[in-house]
């Protein structure tokens, strides 16, 4: 038996696959790993992919070996001649491969299930390196294997490590990993490098203001070993948290108050929330209802409100009023208006934006225009102007940007400007008629 592990667990994936290297396909088990990892308190020291050969895929075992306790393979157990990491790490390993009956009566009755013969080729997949623990695969016919690799030859002092070799299609790999291997985890790891991490989602600010702002009172916490990250995104910049050890939890809550106290106002959700999903969620507790009146963003701002589970209780219409024809009609925008001001101007997303909220009763309304470009700007108005308005209860907001970027990236930013607006003013209005 190994002994009990008492230390950080360091972790390595290999992700095989020529497809990968080939850019067919997009690894999605680095990510999905990782993350899982993290937020059961581990994290991944390196990773690295690897084509489907022999030498390639033992080269990069052996050195994973000679650094991790835990080396997690992922893909090349199936039947085809270019699935070689089974047999290339029992060789490695010097494990004898045998044939395992459990194994073989499962994927009898994966076959039988589907009115098929067993493949002579899936007899492969019946062979098991000694010693290794066999992970089911309830949604293929190729387990997973895990092996304790003890004496591990390939690290300085020889101490312990596991191999965990899991299938290439995700939708085997996903569920074996949370059935099977997160109990193992447990098992071999109790005490897990107690790992946290906390996302604050933020809007408003860029990610060099942001860090201006908050780095200096975070210092004690950063100093002590807390890590700081950001990620800038369109419109949205992450605020990261992560530490380690028993004050952990501690030090995260603590980082979370005083970046709250300092950019309160910009925070909109934490960890994956989106802007989207926390208008909805908070339109839906407090029983509200909104409307759209969109020009420039076409329809953009209701495609993010309805993908949120939910959406059917709060949005209540979306206008996309292109033409000038449009706004009068569905809106009742004043001909005069639009001759006057134009379609881009603060006074036409004012009538827009009262004209969605009359047309539909709703608590609050969203109105935009704007020039996305690249052609049709003028010294007044550049491309890139746009006017945001925001219509509830207590009245009526604008907003005058100029976002100067590609047709996309315009609609995305300028959408996401629309929803801060709409947070803003949704959570300034205190009290809930619900
Ligand atoms: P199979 O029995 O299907 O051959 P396998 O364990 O041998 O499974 P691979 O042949 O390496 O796995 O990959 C099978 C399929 O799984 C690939 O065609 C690909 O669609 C998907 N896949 C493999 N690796 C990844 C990855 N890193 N990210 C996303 N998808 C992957
Ligand atoms: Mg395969």
């Amino acid at each position: 038996m190994p002994a009990a592990y008492d230390g950080w667990v360091t972790i390595e994936l290999i992700n095989t696959g020529s497809e990968l290297l080939l850019g067919r396909i997009l690894n999605t088990h680095q990510q999905w790993l990782c993350r899982r990892l993290s937020d059961l308190g581990f994290t991944v020291d390196r990773q690295v992919a690897v084509p489907d050969t022999g030498p390639a895929i033992e080269a990069a075992v052996r050195e994973g070996l000679s650094r991790a306790d835990l080396v997690i393979t992922t893909g090349g157990l199936g039947p085809t001649c270019d699935d070689l990491t089974r047999e290339r790490i029992a060789a490695l390993l010097n494990r004898p491969l045998h044939p395992d009956s459990t194994v073989a009566d499962n994927i009898a009755r994966y076959f039988a299930g589907r009115g098929l013969a067993v493949p002579a080729r899936t007899q492969v997949e019946t062979l098991v390196p000694e010693g290794a623990t066999v992970l089911d695969n309830r949604h293929g016919t190729a387990p997973g294997l895990a092996i304790e690799v003890t004496p591990n030859p390939f690290r300085a002092g020889g101490t312990c490590s596991r191999l965990v070799m899991l299938p290439g299609p995700p939708r085997e790999l996903r569920p074996m990993f949370d059935r099977q291997l997160v109990p193992l985890l447990t098992q071999w790891f109790p005490d897990a490098n107690g790992f946290q991490c906390r996302t604050l989602k933020t809007t408003g600010i860029g990610e060099s203001a942001m860090e201006e702002r908050i780095s200096g009172p975070l210092k004690g916490l950063t100093d002590a070993g807390m890590d700081l990250g950001f990620c800038a995104r369109v419109g949205e910049v992450d605020v990261r948290f992560a530490a380690r050890g028993e004050h952990a939890a501690q030090q995260i809550a603590k980082a979370e108050a005083i970046t709250r106290d300092r950019v309160g106002a910009s925070v909109f959700g934490v960890e994956d929330e989106t802007l989207e999903s926390v208008i909805v969620g908070e339109f839906e507790r407090r029983g509200l209802s909104l409307a759209l009146a969109e020009s420039c963003t076409g329809g953009h701002i209701a495609n993010r409100i309805t993908n949120i589970p939910g959406a059917s209780k709060v949005l209540l219409a979306g206008y996309v009023t292109y033409s000038n024809a449009a706004k009068i009609h569905d809106l009742g925008v004043l001909p005069a208006t639009l001759e006057v001001h134009g379609a881009v101007s603060e006074e036409t997303v004012r009538e827009m934006v009262v004209g969605a909220q009359r047309a539909t009763g709703a608590d609050y309304a969203i109105a935009v225009t704007g020039i996305a470009g690249p052609s049709g700007g003028s010294a007044e108005k550049p491309v890139g102007l746009v006017f945001i308005a925001v219509a509830g209860p207590a009245g009526v907001m604008v907003r005058r940007q100029v976002n100067r970027f590609d047709r996309e990236t315009f609609k995305y930013l300028t959408a996401q400007q629309a929803l801060m607006l709409l947070w803003t003013m949704v959570r300034g209005v205190p009290g809930s008629p619900s």
